[in-house]
């Protein structure tokens, strides 16, 4: 009997080394700026989906110098940041691979994705203006243009004029009306500013409430963030103190940033690195983008969360991003030109 008992647990334990070999064969490594609590109910339905184990390495900071560092020997498969910004530094660098899918190319809009599959945005977000409810009225503000025009002379905040998403936001301005235009809503809107630029998105909410500006620029999913925010419920005060306009609705339509993936170039999983792709631009991945973080899926027709379908439906302009990206360094130049910071 315990002759027998050896023997088939010699069997049972072939068996599960050989399962074991097979499943860490089916693997993909991912390079992450994304946060946990976003990624990591992401690759556990991706694995659920696949079998194929998701490798992540969180890094706040500093994944394109890991990735240029690494070179060709990198672990990385893929990569996941948000901002076009980031996502064309990736592509600049050399780091990224181009790959096609028709399942990515079905997915996602092709303003959203690099013409050469670089990189593929996985959700949208929109920059919109946030106003004071009352002190702003109903018509004072509905462009871009209008945030830099006289009658907000004093009434405006926003985070450094050097941050990727204002830097994006000016290169859409530069592709959409030029450079010597944008050189000019920039000063305007320097001219207009409360106090030095400052804090991040949410701080502008929280000075528009303190009263200290009137109107502010933000992301859309921060709005999301604070108004449901049990652990700092002063942030609800916060979001309830503005609304949000979404700017150039008569015209262009709003800009809207994306965040997203690429494949590394020195991917040993490529396969699986597209089928993780594949499976974030989905259905069952968009939806959990769209719970757990106030953004717009990429994927046309799946649903919103309530409190962002709340705010209504609006006009996304829909330049290519690959062209606004295109325009960054300009745009940082325009700021420093105009010393917006200062
Ligand atoms: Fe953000």
């Amino acid at each position: 009997m315990l002759k027998y008992s050896r023997v088939l647990g010699a069997i049972v334990g072939a068996v599960a080394l050989s399962t074991a070999a097979a499943a860490s064969a089916a693997e993909v490594n991912l390079y992450s700026e994304r946060q946990p609590f976003l990624t990591d109910p992401l690759m556990e339905a991706f694995t659920k989906q696949t079998g194929i184990k998701v490798n992540l390495v969180y890094m706040k900071k500093g994944m394109l110098e890991r990735l240029k560092n690494e070179g060709l020997s990198s672990p990385a498969d893929a990569i996941l940041t948000a901002d076009i910004g980031n996502l064309h530094n990736h592509a600049l660098a050399g780091v990224l691979q181009s790959v096609s899918s028709s399942t990515l190319n079905s997915n996602i809009p092709p303003q959203y994705r690099h013409p050469d599959g670089l990189w593929y945005g996985l959700t949208v977000r929109a920059r919109v203006i946030f106003v004071h409810k009352d002190r702003v009225k109903p018509g004072e503000i509905e462009t871009y243009e209008d945030l830099a025009s006289p009658h907000m002379k004093g009434r405006v905040c926003t985070r450094s004029g050097k941050h990727y998403y204002n830097v994006s936001l000016l290169a859409s301005i530069v592709e959409a009306k030029g450079k010597a235009a944008a050189t000019t809503w920039a000063q305007g809107l320097k001219n207009n500013l409360a106090r030095k630029p400052q804090g991040n998105d949410r701080a502008q909410a929280k000075a528009v409430y303190s009263g200290e500006c009137d109107v502010a620029l933000a992301n859309t999913y921060y709005m999301g963030k604070m108004v449901t925010n049990e652990k700092k419920p002063e942030q609800k005060k916060w979001a309830a103190a503005v609304r949000i306009i979404f700017p150039n609705q008569s015209n262009r339509g709003a800009h809207v940033n994306i965040s997203g993936a690429g494949i590394a170039k020195g991917a040993k999983n490529k396969e699986n690195a597209i089928k993780l792709l594949e499976f974030l631009s989905g259905d069952e991945a968009q939806q959990i983008y769209a719970e757990r973080n106030f953004e717009y899926p990429v994927k046309p027709g799946v649903p919103l969360h309530p409190v962002v379908a709340s705010w209504g439906k609006f006009k996304a302009d829909d330049v290519f991003l690959a062209r606004v990206a295109e325009k960054r360094i300009l745009a940082s130049k325009i700021m420093d030109e105009v010393a917006y910071n200062e």
